[in-house]
């Protein structure tokens, strides 16, 4: 099974992703995480990319095809879920065609879909862990000790420099723009599955299995 998470910021899809990936034994690929870890590790990547995250903005497509590409041809496991790519019309193409080369081929988009409003009060009570990426919510996620990773209780969760109210706005419409055209694009190969992202957790994955079994 090689699944596709599409959604606006803070609709879900990385707390979806670490659940089902675990559940299917599918290897998640985010590549939020993974830019961001060249930008901790100040690779000349990681440097070119920070501007555009700063900023809200959308990485160059061919950095982000090139490293989706070396991960999914070493990956053995039973599939992968792309968490946060492809986000561009350029991106689920060069998907489609690094697939064909390795003879596999997307299962599913899972699309979540919670109000506007919503998004944005859940981005700005998102914390995370600096060392696993782990996400909580201060609402309805909160870490068992106020402000420290379950996992890891040395590290004291931040918010992201992206997560403050004008870059979210910002990040929204470059959403709107560059990545809400995906639903068609998948729409169109009779591969989406919309699926309503609001409610507790175990509830939205529940929805997805349930749409992935249909
Ligand atoms: P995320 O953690 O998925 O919200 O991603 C954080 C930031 O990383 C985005 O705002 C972009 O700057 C960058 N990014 C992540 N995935 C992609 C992608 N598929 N294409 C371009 N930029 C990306």
């Amino acid at each position: 099974m090689n699944l596709v998470f599409l959604g606006p910021p803070g609709v879900g899809k990385g707390t979806q992703a670490r659940v089902l990936a675990g559940q299917f034994g599918l290897t998640a690929v985010a590549t939020g995480d993974l830019i961001r870890a060249e930008v901790v590790a100040g690779t000349p990547l990681g440097c070119e990319a920070k501007k555009y995250i700063e900023a809200g903005n959308l990485v160059p497509d061919d950095v982000i095809i090139k490293m989706v590409e070396d991960l999914l041809a070493r990956d053995n496991r039973q599939g992968f879920l792309l968490d946060g790519f492809p986000r561009t019309i350029a991106q689920a193409e060069g998907l489609e065609r690094m697939l064909r080369g390795l003879g596999r081929q997307v299962s599913a988009a899972v699309c979540l879909v919670v109000a506007e409003e919503k998004v944005v009060q859940r981005l700005g009570n998102r914390r995370m862990c600096p060392i696993c990426h782990r996400v909580y919510n201060l609402l309805h996620q909160a870490p068992l000790v106020s402000g420290r990773c379950d996992d890891h209780p040395d590290a004291e969760l931040i918010l992201r420099h992206d997560d403050d109210p004008a870059t979210v706005r910002h990040r929204l419409q470059v959403y709107r723009n560059q990545t809400a055209p995906l639903i068609d694009y998948y729409r169109q190969r009779s591969l989406l599955k919309e699926v309503d992202g609001d409610g507790p957790v175990e509830d939205v994955t529940g929805r997805i299995v349930a749409s992935l079994s249909r």
